[in-house]
């Protein structure tokens, strides 16, 4: 058996620990629920196996949260040969390892968020690469949830326009996504999107806006698709689907990429009064309707981009949480 024993004493507090080969391991004889808290948390904090933890600890007495904390990082920098650090501030009790944040103990009733942070804007900015204030408000929405402040081009006026010129949506969203981030020093989230037909070998993709020509309309598009799609008679043979690309860009770290994609055909004449571009060309799935006779709340629910949307948000937290690459 090797154990070891570390005990502090003063006039308000008194633990005494053991370091060893237990079964029952991190355990914790409570005289104080606070304690007992800040006991689980820091050892959840530091991401360790309980095994690779094997401490019991005793209260005796117990009245500063610091004390505790400087007890605790003392034992685990010595047994596990980390470099934890303790920061105080404005009466919260930080422990930070090679510039990473792991553990915040804060006071009762809390503090001063601004105080805290030492800045008046608090909420980190997420630029959305677009001028188009209607797909912003979708995803300020979204973000707005997470704690993000949403942005658009238009707060930006002196940005250069980003050529798209790559040949897949991944290339053109991390273009935009990448530059913006780069020239602002913010993290960026750009999109692409558009229609691929199975027999026109994914076309017209990425080229889907300025098929039939740049600045094309969308009637122009959908009468270039169609005479494409001439000598094409059976339905089955028409299949396509509209995909998207979301890229995620930061200064700091590998993008983050999600794409989806809404599978249907290519109907032979135009059908329906709603959405825009490909949206009365497109038949959905197998219904049999365009995608121009859904409501907007019918399309959001189902389409390329409501997918890509929703893989995001579930890929969003753990990406932005990782480690930086410096
Ligand atoms: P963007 O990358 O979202 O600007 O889309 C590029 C082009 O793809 C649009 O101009 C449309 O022609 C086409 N497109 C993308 N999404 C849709 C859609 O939901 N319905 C119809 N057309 C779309």
């Amino acid at each position: 058996m090797n154990e070891k024993i570390y005990e502090y004493k003063d006039s308000t507090d008194w633990y005494v620990a053991k370091w060893g080969d237990f079964n029952a391991l991190g355990q914790f004889s409570q005289v104080s629920v606070e304690a007992g808290t800040i006991f689980k948390q820091l050892q959840e904090s530091l991401n360790v196996e309980a095994s690779e933890f094997p401490l019991e600890l005793k209260i005796l007495r117990y009245q500063s949260a610091y004390r505790l904390v400087v007890f605790l990082v003392d034992i685990i920098n010595k047994e596990r040969e980390r470099e934890l650090e303790l920061i105080q501030r404005q009466g919260a009790i930080l422990v930070v390892e090679k510039g990473r944040l792991l553990f915040v103990h804060l006071p009762n009733g809390g503090i001063e968020l601004s105080e805290f942070l030492g800045a008046e804007e608090i909420k980190d900015t997420l630029l959305i690469a677009t001028r188009n204030e209607g797909k912003t408000k979708e995803f300020r929405k979204l973000f707005g949830k997470l704690g993000y402040t949403v942005e658009n081009l238009n707060d930006y006026p002196e940005l250069p326009e980003i050529e798209e010129t790559g040949v897949t949506f991944e290339e053109n969203a991390r273009l935009k996504a990448e530059t913006i981030s780069k020239l602002t020093g913010k993290m960026v989230l750009a999109d692409d999107s558009g229609l691929q037909v199975d027999i026109l070998g994914g076309l017209p993709g990425v080229w889907s806006a300025r098929f039939a020509g740049v600045d094309a309309t969308d009637t122009e598009n959908n009468i270039k698709l169609l005479h494409e799609l001439a000598m094409v008679f059976e339905l089955k043979d028409r299949a396509a689907h509209f995909h998207t690309t979301l890229v995620v860009a930061s200064p700091d770290r590998d993008s983050l990429v999600v794409e989806a994609d809404w599978p249907g055909y290519i109907n032979f004449e135009p059908k329906g009064e709603n959405g825009f571009g490909y949206d009365p060309l497109f038949l959905v799935g197998e219904t049999g309707k365009t995608s121009a006779e859904l409501t907007i709340e019918e399309k959001n629910e189902q389409s390329h981009r409501a997918k890509a949307v929703k893989k995001l948000m579930e890929v969003f937290p753990a990406w932005q949480s990782k480690p930086s690459l410096s």
